[in-house]
């Protein structure tokens, strides 16, 4: 990679000229980035198998200079950039890991592995943030602190690949977190700012057999009837939101399985039900744990019937600070223009960024990726075009970060 010697000189004598070197800097990199995002996207892997990945990764932060490259989990890379000046530690996330999904894109750089695909568009953020940290890299002798660039493995996998980050104690001393995601439906490469507190949902749910006791359809009163049991739940979970929870306040109790029977005229003498639960407080999710747990015991005692529940805790709401909100948006619009900047409202999926948040103060945004399917179908197109936007944005807020006191 060829670097101008003269920009650490222009960024010595003279300040003012950061913005200009900055943006050769970024066009540069954008022009790389793209070309990395398609050999990513050529080349996707599932969730915890990141080899090639994570290696490319690691190889493309070592050929910027100034970037120690770290490896604290078998398919993570974390980048350490810091500056020459002392200041503040800030940190970008991008996730790296695509789906069991068949490409119908029609891209001409479309995945080369069958069944696998980046319907998340992980191979945009990775592309980003490799950008972003090759444009930082260049400007490293005026940083005012320091710069982690988390590469994160099995974001698409509960229970995720931030935790086992987190755990292997990298992240110490990082005092904020800051994270993206490409999103359909929006012009290509607008910014969109998530609110402040809750920013998408947390993803629970359960597992539950009934088990009754079998019989012939003509004589009930010789058996424990699994379905009339699972009805029963069913029908009473639908309090736990409308007469549980505090008006307003988002929740979601969803039962998508039911399965039980063969024949009409048999009672069978099990009954399979699976649900998804989804809420934005901590104490609204402790309060759908319990509301269900409670129902389903006393529903399932009530009718003779015994049970296995297996509740399932999925990924926490992103809790967005609100002061690093002001800030990214801030900085979204002088990297981008105020057009490119919009209020966007709470994403109703769930992400494993919500972790960051037991590190330090978090932010997460979105950046819009152009029309098309939504992320995770088979036709979900990212534009290369949003690059361009994505780095500008995530350069300025690092920037802007570091600067803030
Ligand atoms: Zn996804
Ligand atoms: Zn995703």
């Amino acid at each position: 990679m060829k670097k101008s010697f003269l920009i650490p000189l222009l960024l010595f004598c003279c300040p003012l000229a950061a913005t200009a070197v900055e943006q050769q800097e970024v066009q540069d990199s954008v022009r790389e980035a793209v070309e990395w995002r398609h050999h990513l996207h050529q080349n996707p892997e599932l969730s915890f198998q990141e080899y090639k990945t994570s290696s490319y990764v690691a190889e493309l932060l070592s050929s910027f200079g100034s970037i120690e490259v770290l490896r604290p989990t078998e398919t993570s890379v974390v980048g350490i950039l810091r500056g020459g000046k002392p200041g503040k530690t800030v940190a970008f996330r991008a996730d790296m890991d695509a789906l069991p999904v068949q490409e119908q894109t029609g891209f001409s750089f479309a995945s080369k592995t069958p069944g696998v695909s980046h319907a998340c568009g992980h191979d945009m953020h990775t592309a980003m943030l490799l950008g972003t940290a090759r444009v930082l890299a260049s400007m490293q002798k005026e940083l005012p602190g320091t710069v982690y660039f988390i590469f994160q493995p099995g974001e698409e996998k509960s229970p995720g690949g931030a935790l086992p980050i987190i755990k292997s104690g990298v992240l110490k001393g990082v005092d904020a977190i800051f994270g993206a995601h490409v999103m359909p439906h929006a012009p290509t490469g607008s910014i969109g700012i998530l609110p402040a507190g809750p920013a998408s949902s947390s993803s629970d749910g359960f597992f539950l057999t009934i088990q009754g006791k079998g019989s012939h359809g003509s004589m009930p009163q010789l058996g424990v009837d699994p379905i009339v049991t699972g009805a029963e739940v069913v029908m009473a979970l639908q309090t736990v939101v409308s007469r549980s929870v505090t008006p307003g306040d988002m929740a979601v109790v969803t039962i998508g399985k039911f399965q039980s029977g063969n024949a009409p005229n048999v009672i069978p003498d099990k009954a399979e039900l699976g649900a998804s639960i989804r809420s934005v407080t901590p104490e609204t999710r402790k309060l759908l744990e319990e509301r269900t747990r409670s129902i389903i015991d006393h529903v399932c005692k009530a009718n003779g019937a015994r049970y296995k529940l297996d509740y399932e805790l999925g990924y926490p709401a992103i809790e967005n600070n609100s002061a690093l909100r002001e800030l990214a948006k801030k900085a979204a619009i002088q990297a981008v223009g105020e057009k490119n900047v919009f209020d966007a409202p709470r994403i109703p999926a769930s992400e494993d960024f919500s972790y960051y948040g037991q590190v330090a103060p978090i932010y997460f945004m979105t950046i819009s990726s152009g029309d098309g399917p939504a992320n995770h179908n088979p036709g979900f197109k990212a534009d290369d075009a949003a690059i361009s936007n994505g780095i500008k944005t995530e350069v300025r807020i690092i920037l802007d970060y570091l600067n803030s006191k």
